[in-house]
């Protein structure tokens, strides 16, 4: 049967109802999938190596004849078929475990070639299960699939083996000339790319490395260039928005920095005046506020905040938690208090009849702030006119809830946007993931903050750090103890909230007081819980990760984390960024029962660095983009993600190539781009 690029899978020949499953499994529905359907890696059998030259550990190809071959059951009764190659130069041994067919169809006299690694085992050096071609008669190297050249390796499932894909992809060659290429002359022009069919075909059947690179490097660019076109386009259509101009007032501005007990960091003036300068638009901001636990950014959201009530509109500050909520609740009073701005928060736990006042004055335009949590957002809450959103440590706020803003004020206006995160995302990923939002980052923290000691704590000194501990709570401070569970379970020796708790109030710390929280409690126990703790009523404060962000308690200046290995780098600093925030020298303890060499890797990075971003790329490389950033682990876009930060430089050149093109062009002239872009528009629209 002929096939073409989009016929379906199952109609190339030897693909029946079994093989049609695994080849779904990979993502493989139509033909055009096989052929973009690339190697994981590429085995360099080009060369054929002379018996006596071959070395332990290499990979390499071998022309012999079969100078032995035959059958032996494993003392489990696995059949493992050995054979002796030999060619002019000596001898080598090759086995192949449960294939006892290979007996059959490889005869002793016959000529092949072997692809493999020589290995050291208990049977002395061999190939183990090498990939291996008969060399025909009249074949010469050119003919050959699976041996003598660089060799395609694919991602395997079970029972479709490369061997299968190679043979099949083969038999589709001629197909791949006929596949268009979607990228425009002038973009291929300025990133220095080559054409796509003769990257595909390179892909599969590169002839040298050189050539591989080439055709690599257009397939990176091409996802980057039209993952950048579906931000940039989603960016455009923001900008159709109608915002309210929120002009700079200098004279309020001033009083409001004059006001504050502190001075400003360098980076905290400058990511004011880009937001403030944001905001006397006409289009809506959407800017994302970067910066590390501790670093100011409450602050520096309250100052456009204050303008926009000065402006006679209003602001919703949301966060992810009751508990935060409250918290900036406090600080927006503490920090606006003398400007005469309403400010109100609106939780689950306040009375109905509290509510609905709170409500009615919100839709009236009494209130000019309003903090509370996600629930603010619910279409049956009225603004008068909402002209900010200020949205915190909530990076997954997607693009749904974005589409609620272009509709919570009714007369068309949409309000401007700032979310801000303490989860550091390296710039690169930020342009790409994030690449519709302009990004403002506190690079600095404020001064007079102490660095917090960081130690591994082994099991067997657990009781010192226990005395130190009790010294320090003797001397008035607080602790966090942070375990990775809520209550007991199955997972053995993994430390609970509850239990721990349990444990230090009965045990060694039965003379302090020691609180719980987690995520469990209803929402006015968890508020007592945080709020004896502030008030000093609880020495040491039992909690599961739902401290992780933003609570202020300046007096706690020892973090002990339990189980430390189940937390990711990033979230261990959040944790630790929790301490070192008042006058009092800070302590971060790590246990882990895990002494894994990745788990020492892993925390021996927390111990010798202090910074978020740093902390942040480690965690890339360990648990993927996905993890970092909230969004859905998908294979596709974490691994690209992967690439793009190891490759900064070409990210920025790519988003340049694509911003010129997309200024000068319609894309939705151009057909086949648009669908491969609108491939990329759920990817963007991530965040
Ligand atoms: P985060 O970025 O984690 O949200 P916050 O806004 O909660 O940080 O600020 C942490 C603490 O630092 C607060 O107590 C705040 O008052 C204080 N702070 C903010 N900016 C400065 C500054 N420039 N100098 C000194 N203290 C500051
Ligand atoms: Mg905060």
């Amino acid at each position: 049967m002929t096939v073409n690029l989009n016929s379906k899978i199952s109609d190339l020949d030897g693909v029946g109802p079994s093989y049609l499953k695994k080849l779904e499994k990979l993502g493989i529905n139509t033909i055009r999938d096989l052929l973009f359907y690339f190697p994981r890696r590429w085995d360099d059998f080009s060369k054929i190596t002379p018996i006596s030259n071959i070395k332990v550990g290499e990979a390499v190809s071998v022309k012999g004849v079969i100078w032995e071959i035959n059958t032996k059951k494993s003392r489990k009764g696995t059949p493992v078929t050995e054979a002796i190659i030999t060619d002019d130069t000596g001898t080598c041994k090759a086995v192949w475990f449960n294939q006892p067919w290979l007996e059959k169809s490889l005869e002793k006299g016959e000529e092949i070639f072997l692809a493999g690694t020589l290995e050291f085992s208990f049977t002395g050096a061999s190939f183990v299960s090498p990939v291996f071609e008969k060399v025909h008669e009249e074949g010469t190297i050119e003919d050959l699939r699976h041996v003598g050249k660089i060799i395609p390796v694919y991602s395997e499932t079970d029972g479709l083996n490369s061997k299968w894909l190679r043979q099949k992809i083969a038999g589709l060659a001629k197909l791949v000339y006929g596949i268009k290429d979607h990228l425009p002359e002038s973009v291929k022009d300025d990133l220095d790319l080559i054409e796509l069919s003769a990257a595909i075909r390179t892909m599969h059947y590169p002839e040298n490395f050189d050539e591989l690179k080439k055709a690599q490097k257009r397939m990176f660019y091409d996802n980057f260039f039209c993952l950048f076109c579906a931000v940039l386009s989603n960016k455009k259509e923001t900008e159709k928005n109608k915002s309210i101009v929120i002009d700079y007032d200098e004279k309020i501005g001033k009083e409001f920095v004059e006001s504050l007990e502190f001075t400003l960091t360098d980076s905290q003036r400058k990511s004011a005046w880009q937001i403030l300068k944001d905001i006397s638009r006409t289009y809506p901001m959407n800017r994302l506020l970067e910066g590390d636990v501790g670093s100011g950014k409450t602050v520096v959201c309250a100052m456009p905040a204050l303008m926009v009530a000065k402006k006679g509109y209003q602001t919703v500050i949301l966060a992810p938690t009751e508990i935060l909520a409250r918290q900036h609740f406090e600080s927006f009073k503490k920090l606006l208090g003398k400007f005469e701005i309403k400010i109100d928060l609106f939780i689950g736990a306040q009375k109905e009849s509290e509510k609905k006042e709170i409500l009615k004055n919100l839709k009236e335009g009494e209130t000019q702030i309003i903090i509370g949590t996600h629930a603010l957002l619910s279409p049956d809450i009225k603004f008068w006119t909402l002209g900010l959103v200020v949205v915190d440590e909530q990076h997954r706020f997607g693009v749904e809830q974005r589409e609620v803003l272009k509709k919570i004020n009714e007369n068309g206006i949409t309000p401007h946007f700032l979310s801000m995160s303490a989860t550091p995302i390296p710039r690169t990923l930020a342009i790409t993931v994030f690449g519709d939002l302009e990004i403002s980052t506190l690079t600095e923290m404020p001064q007079g903050r102490e660095k917090v000691s960081t130690f591994l704590i082994a099991p067997e000194k657990r009781r010192d750090g226990y005395k130190f501990i009790d010294e320090q709570i003797e001397k008035g401070r607080q602790v966090f103890v942070i375990c990775p569970l809520v209550s007991a379970s199955d997972k053995l020796g993994v430390k609970s909230a509850e239990e721990e708790a349990k444990r230090l109030s009965e045990g060694i710390f039965k003379h302090r007081k020691v609180g719980l929280v987690h995520g469990r409690l209803k929402t006015e126990e968890k508020e007592k819980v945080m709020k004896d703790y502030k008030d000093g009523k609880i020495d040491i404060l039992v909690s599961t990760s739902v401290i992780e962000v933003g609570i202020d308690i300046p007096n706690a200046n020892i973090m002990l984390i339990e189980g430390a290995e189940r937390f990711g780098l990033a979230q261990l600093h959040q944790f630790r960024g929790r301490v070192g925030r008042g006058e009092h020298k800070s302590y971060c303890f790590l246990f882990t029962d895990s002494d894994s060499e990745i788990t020492m890797a892993r925390l021996d990075a927390l111990l010798k660095s202090e910074n978020g971003f740093e902390l942040a790329e480690r965690d890339l490389e360990i648990r993927g983009p996905g993890e970092l950033l909230g969004i859905k682990q998908s294979g596709k876009i974490d691994d690209t993600l992967l690439e793009a930060i190891k490759n900064p430089d070409s990210i920025h050149k790519i988003r340049d190539v694509a911003e010129k093109y997309l200024s000068g062009n319609n894309i939705s002239e151009n057909q086949i781009l648009l669908e491969k872009v609108a491939e990329f528009s759920t990817a963007a629209k991530l965040e």
